[in-house]
């Protein structure tokens, strides 16, 4: 290591960031009527765009308390995102409170009465007076011009920092936050002498739990954070539960310039995998955001296989995901939807044992390939619930995969229990990534074709 001058302090320091908070306005948000997407919306945007973000903030349709939460929110941050309450109603009350804080009156500005009725009268609509309340704005501050809604946003600069209001509702936010907000930070970030650039991967994982993931990756997370706040490149790492689609690893990197940011993201994520490897086995299925049923495919055209499924609890909601990957007729053969016994004893030929065993998703998986003339094959029995079935309690699920010996075509079967907590529509949805997963990692496994 060099030892530190002070000139080169300086340009990191110059390189400082912007910290921006979010202030999601809404008393339903307390009441736990809605949840805060839209926070979370913005704090995905906030790190892509290389502005940190240290609190977020919900609070209720009151005045007093507005003021305060935008108040507190500039005393410790560059920047306040408030989203929510700029509507035409009485709890509305958004700007208002904008104008508190920034101590000015509101004006009423008349480009934008012209434009609130015109959207009334183009859709043929009587324009309710209060409406007119959204033409005002706190003195000194700019519109975000509405598209969508009626509601335009707001731009409101205050000493160095600036305040920014969007409409609640999520889809004008979005479009509100690229048009008007992300320009006027990217611009911010630049007069910095913040020229970072950011990029990102999502890692996809299967077969391990949020919490087990982070204890694992703790080190990763401690190596990152010894370094030193400004310095760039800058690594995050963020843990996205995504259901079915997987526990994603989101890897954000900011640095000077984009081969930088390339060269830091690949070195971490290489790390991540490494430890991941080393604690949990083959969990990690995709390092480029790809879905579980990309992956087999192209797993399977890899290596010229075909590919039929026997589905029992999941009633075609396998055959359904392969389906959606383009070009899947090149490896899908199709499918049994077995969901009663004797279909998987007539059809199938699952021998006579109980349909939730072993043995009968090892028979299914075998039958799918003989039946529909595939290389591969799956099958997948079990209880959905929510009663018991066959002896066995909901959530017991056992999924086979059976291919051909890469050497002597013999075929070898592979079956696998699950125990799956929860409701009917979980363990089933469960039960078909489970699946698709142990087809990923028979097919991956080294010697399988
Ligand atoms: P409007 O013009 O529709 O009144 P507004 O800017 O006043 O918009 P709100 O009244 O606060 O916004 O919210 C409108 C709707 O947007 C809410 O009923 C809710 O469905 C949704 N919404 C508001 N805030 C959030 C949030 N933080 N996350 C997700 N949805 C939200
Ligand atoms: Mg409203």
């Amino acid at each position: 290591m060099t030892a530190t001058t002070s000139s080169q302090i300086e340009i990191d320091r110059e390189r400082r960031t912007l910290s921006v908070e979010i202030v999601a306005v809404g008393t339903e948000l307390l009441l736990g009527q809605i949840a805060d997407t839209n926070s979370a919306w913005l704090g995905v945007e906030l790190a892509l765009i290389g502005a940190e973000s240290h609190f977020h903030q919900a609070v209720g349709d009151n005045h007093e308390r507005i003021v305060l939460a935008i108040r507190t929110a500039l005393a410790r941050s560059d920047a306040v995102v408030v989203c929510g309450g700029l509507g035409p109603t009485q709890d509305d009350i958004t700007r208002a409170a904008i104008a508190s804080v920034m101590n000015v009156s509101l004006e009423r500005h008349e480009d934008l009465v012209e434009r609130i009725s015109k959207a009334f009268a183009d859709r043929g609509r009587e324009m309710p007076e209060n409406n007119l309340a959204q033409a005002d704005v706190p003195r000194g501050a700019s519109v975000i011009p509405q598209t969508l809604g009626t509601a335009p946003g707001l731009i409101c600069p205050l000493g160095g920092k600036v305040i920014y209001a969007l409409p609640g509702v999520p889809y004008e936010m979005s479009d509100m936050f690229e048009r008007g907000v992300k320009p006027d930070l990217l611009r911010r970030l630049r007069e910095e002498g913040n020229e970072s650039v950011i990029a990102s991967r999502v890692m996809r994982t299967w077969g391990t739990s949020e919490s087990a993931l982070a204890e694992a990756l703790a080190g990763r997370f401690a190596a990152i954070e010894s370094g030193v706040d400004w310095k760039l490149p800058r690594t995050t790492i963020a843990f996205l539960a995504s259901g079915i689609e997987g526990l994603k690893v989101r890897v954000t990197t900011r640095a000077t310039t984009a081969a930088a940011a390339e060269e830091a993201l690949e070195r971490e994520l290489g790390e991540i995998q490494d430890v991941l490897h080393s604690t949990f086995g083959d969990v990690v299925f995709s390092v480029d955001d790809e879905s579980m049923e990309e992956v087999v495919a192209r797993l399977l055209d890899r290596k010229g296989l075909s590919l039929g499924v026997a589905e029992s609890l999941t009633g075609g909601m396998i055959a359904s995901r392969l389906v959606g990957v383009a070009g899947a007729s090149r490896w899908f053969r199709g499918g049994v939807v077995s969901y009663a016994s004797s279909v998987k004893h007539s059809i199938l030929g699952v021998p006579d044992v109980p349909v939730v065993s072993e043995a009968a998703a090892a028979a299914m998986a075998e039958g799918a390939r003989r039946v529909l003339g595939a290389d591969v094959g799956v099958g997948v029995t079990g209880v959905a619930g929510p009663d018991d079935a066959d002896g066995q309690p909901p959530g017991t699920v056992f999924v086979g995969v059976s291919l051909p010996d890469p050497t002597t075509q013999d075929p070898t079967t592979e079956v696998r229990r699950l125990n799956v907590p929860g409701d009917r529509e979980r363990v089933r949805q469960y039960s078909v990534i489970s699946a698709l997963d142990l087809l990923r990692r028979t097919l991956s496994a080294d010697g399988a074709n």
